[in-house]
């Protein structure tokens, strides 16, 4: 068993770390504050090989595996978790069309999307519960050469900036997955979510009225939209926001440590307290812990594990992951004293974002079904 990093993976960390702190770093209060979207930041995750790093080189992508894209994630999310979203979120229907889409399709789609050019979204959740995904009740009707799309999608990251939206809907007999571009007739998608957390980056609601999509668009074979949503959501939203999740919780950990040893209380810094060493403790246990977790689980991807066999490691990963990003900021929050609450120490804001990754791609309790279910099988 080696637990090292080969020099690629350390050569990839270390660069984006340095644009993460370097580049981002200065801008992320401003951004979060004006809630607009970084456009000039996508560009340059894009330039750093960052958006498509797991897409073959044929496709314009790093052609890197997915260990390298759950590290970047993390590194960026140590500085700014909406910078590893804004990945994620465009990624999910890059990583459909790459598996499921016809040669075709991944010619024309993907290397505008590696450049950042274009960005998508991948529209699974509806009102009638993401946790439920069977019950969804947007459905497209074959007519002629394309498909008529009616329905409307909820908490879709990315909804009011993507030009290509992937979209799984009901068909009279099962599910499907069709690329919908952005100026299709009948479609909306400006509405967003007014989150407290990561506010630049649109989650919001997609309408879809008699929406006509070629039937060169739908991606994969018919009747497996929900086999190609499910195979993103593991691969792609879970594994990616347990990755995001432990950048989270080490970039908190990092600023309680540094305010810890340069608050003076008494006479000498609080680090000194043990009180504030347990947190510190606990808090670095449970991002090694998270961090084992969330690398074997890119691990078992780069194996080619089946969609069965990375579904509990990974749902693993992102329940623990997500818990450990909620309890490390908010210990953060409470080293900091009053100062925790400041929007300017960067803590609390941090908190709001450890909550925000909870339910994306399954909330804490859907996961423990699917581990629970896997544990009695
Ligand atoms: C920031 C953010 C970004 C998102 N981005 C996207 C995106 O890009 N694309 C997309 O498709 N979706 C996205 N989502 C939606 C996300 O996937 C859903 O919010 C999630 O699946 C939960 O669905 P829901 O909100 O409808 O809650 P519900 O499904 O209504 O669940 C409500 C509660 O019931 C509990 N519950 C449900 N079923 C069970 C059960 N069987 N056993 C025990 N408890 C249960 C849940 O745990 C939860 O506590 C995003 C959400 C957020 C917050």
């Amino acid at each position: 068993m080696d637990f090292t990093l080969s020099r690629q993976h350390e050569m990839l960390r270390d660069m984006v770390r340095e644009f993460a702190e370097k580049e981002a770093s200065p801008q992320v209060l401003e951004i979060e504050e004006k809630a607009e979207f970084p456009h000039h930041l996508t560009k340059r995750m894009a330039e750093l090989g960052l958006v498509g790093i797991f897409v073959p080189k044929a496709y314009g992508g790093g052609e890197m595996d997915h260990l390298a894209r759950l590290i970047s994630l993390e590194e960026l999310s140590r500085v700014y978790s909406a910078l590893g979203l804004i990945l994620e979120g465009t990624q999910g229907a890059m990583y459909a069309l790459l598996n499921e889409g016809t040669e075709e399709q991944r010619r024309k789609y993907l290397p505008p999307l590696c450049r950042a050019e274009k960005l998508s979204c991948f529209a699974v959740t509806e009102p009638s519960g993401g946790s439920d995904l069977a019950a969804m009740q947007s459905l497209a009707t074959a007519q002629d050469d394309y498909y008529v799309l009616n329905g409307r999608k909820v908490f879709i990251s990315l909804s009011a900036v993507a030009d290509y939206l992937l979209v799984v809907t009901r068909s009279p007999n099962n599910y499907d997955a069709f690329l919908m571009e952005r100026g299709t007739p009948g479609l909306e998608a400006e509405r967003r979510e007014n989150f407290l957390a990561e506010r630049c980056l649109p989650v919001g609601e997609i309408v879809m009225t008699d929406c006509r999509v070629p039937k060169a668009n739908l991606v994969g074979k018919e009747g497996s939209g929900l086999r190609t949503a499910m195979a993103c959501v593991t691969v792609i939203v879970r594994a990616g926001l347990a990755a995001i999740s432990l950048g989270l919780a080490r970039g908190a950990y990092e600023g309680a440590l540094k305010f810890a040893k340069e608050r003076i209380l008494y006479g000498k810094p609080i680090a000194e307290l043990q009180a504030i060493q347990f947190k510190l403790a606990d808090m670095e246990v449970a991002i090694d812990a998270a961090r084992h977790l969330t690398y074997h689980a890119g691990w078992l991807i780069d194996q080619g594990k089946s969609s069965r066999e990375l579904t509990t490691p990974i749902a693993k990963a992102k329940l623990f992951a997500t818990d450990v990003a909620t309890r490390v900021s908010l210990a953060g929050t409470q080293i900091l004293g009053g100062y925790g609450l400041a929007l300017e120490h960067n803590m609390i804001n941090r908190l709001n974002e450890a909550l925000a990754m909870v339910p994306g791609g399954g909330t804490s309790d859907i996961l423990r079904v699917i581990i629970g279910r896997e544990i009695i099988r």
